[in-house]
């Protein structure tokens, strides 16, 4: 009989404690788990997983925005199955079919004129790869980054990365000036209206560019800040930026790892919120587009991407198995539009977040774009980030059987929602509900 997700296998009594403290014993410290007590989770479907001990939880987070349309959805178990059965790796000394098919589907979407694509198989080696390319191209290793970012966590992208939480370390092969204008609601800049923003954050990274020592090699940006708390800086800024850039010959990175595939309904990428940018330099991807395979790549203009003069390999970037599954992925998304169901129940659940949260005076703001959303929480009667609710929240929510994503942004007091792409109306009226329940009791206890 085929065992059903919800039925777990028996397990000795204790054997969740043991697990956790073997994990403690072998893992570093500095490796994040969510809950007080963490969950070992064994069986997703849909946009529900299902941890050790049986119960089921709604899923709003999506392992990290990586189950990007369904937890173990058919179509890409059937594709790594088949590939898996039939070769499961060869590397890129060989030519393979998977691999330049999804190269050229993401060329054409990335809206890149002469495209050329490189996999990973992370976000930090996706920009890693990125800068060193950029650097490379423009023969410099100073670059400009945005505030609150973050790119990864390796020697090159922890230097990028601006949000200090995240940030464990300031040594880095390059020298980053950081740019404002990644978060919109807070910082020297917040009580100006979106057009003077702009202004202010142009005339900031002007002003940067102006200190550098020669030259600037590129700026890497979200977009959307992910961990910085799904910040959005106002429409076109990237456009007003890339004026700039140009005219001191600066690339653009755009690092989508978390932006892109119609995760934020209005748009593919996020850059496209930028009417005027035109596409980036270079783009980064990685999380969504394998659904919880490790697929991650840079997609850029042919001079820039063809600018190294060495042989290289990549042992496991665009493995058959990997590339399978986002080609099944990718696929199953646009077939079905779910950039479009991104938009319709996103917004409807920003909406009743919104609506649930009215008078709430722990909700500072409940923001962002598609199924990308979140929401900060303040210390009552002032602007204080308030990352000990946020944790309370994210424990409530687990209680009523929803997980989210834990406080990113300022000093960890944002809640991150952000459920696979497949989303329901009726699960997100569930999910709000989880969540507004959540939010109250922790606002009426004030401890
Ligand atoms: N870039 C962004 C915007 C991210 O959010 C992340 C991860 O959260 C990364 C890069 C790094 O990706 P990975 O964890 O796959 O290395």
């Amino acid at each position: 009989m085929t065992a059903r997700p919800e039925d777990p296998p028996p397990r000795p009594p204790g054997a969740h404690a043991d697990l956790l403290r073997r994990h403690r014993a072998v893992l570093p410290a500095w490796l994040a788990l969510n809950y007080d007590q963490p969950i070992e989770l064994t069986h997703g479907r849909g946009r529900h997983v299902w941890d050790a001990e049986g119960r089921r939880y709604l899923d709003f987070f999506g392992g990290i925005l990586t189950t990007m349309t369904a937890h173990a959805l058919p179509e890409v178990t059937r594709a790594v199955s088949e590939q898996v059965g039939r070769i499961a790796h060869t590397s890129t000394l060989y030519l393979s079919r998977p691999m330049v098919e999804l190269a050229e589907r993401i060329a054409r979407l990335s809206g890149i004129p002469d495209a050329r694509v490189f996999f990973t198989t992370s976000g930090t080696e996706a920009n890693d790869t990125a800068l060193l390319l950029a650097t490379a191209a423009r023969g410099s290793q100073q670059v400009l980054a945005m505030r609150n970012s973050y790119h990864g966590r390796s020697f090159s992208t922890v230097g990028v990365t601006g949000n200090r939480d995240w940030s464990p370390t300031g040594a880095s092969p390059l020298h980053t000036l950081f740019v404002h204008g990644g978060v919109r609601s807070r910082g020297p800049f917040a009580h100006l209206t979106d057009e003077r923003f702009v202004e202010a954050c142009v005339a900031d990274l002007t002003d940067l560019l102006g200190q550098a020592h020669g030259r600037v090699a590129a700026l890497i940006a979200e977009p959307i800040q992910g961990v910085g708390g799904f910040t959005s800086p106002p429409d076109g800024l990237y456009a007003a930026f890339r004026e700039v850039l140009d005219r001191h010959g600066v690339l653009w990175i755009s690092d989508e790892v978390q932006t892109g595939w119609g995760r934020t309904g209005d748009h593919f990428w996020g850059w496209q919120a930028h009417a005027g940018s035109g596409p980036p330099d270079l783009l980064t991807f990685a999380k969504g587009i394998g659904n919880g395979m490790a697929v991650g790549g840079v997609v850029g203009r042919a001079e820039i991407m063809n600018c190294l003069d060495a042989n290289s390999i990549s042992t496991f970037g665009g493995s058959p198995v990997t590339m399978a599954a986002a080609l099944a992925n990718l696929g199953y998304l646009i077939d079905h539009d779910l950039q479009r169901n991104a938009r319709r129940v996103g917004g409807l659940l920003i909406e009743r977040l919104r609506a649930a949260t009215a008078g709430l005076d722990l909700v500072r703001e409940v923001r962002g774009r598609g199924l990308m959303i979140g929401v900060e929480l303040v210390r009552p009667g002032s602007q204080e980030p308030h990352p000990r609710a946020a944790s309370a929240v994210l424990e409530a929510a687990r209680e009523g059987g929803l997980l989210i994503g834990k406080g990113g942004g300022h000093h960890g007091s944002v809640l991150r929602v952000a459920p696979p792409l497949t989303l329901t109306v009726a699960e997100a009226d569930e999910g709000a509900a989880i969540l507004e329940a959540a939010l109250r009791a922790t606002a009426a206890d004030p401890s």
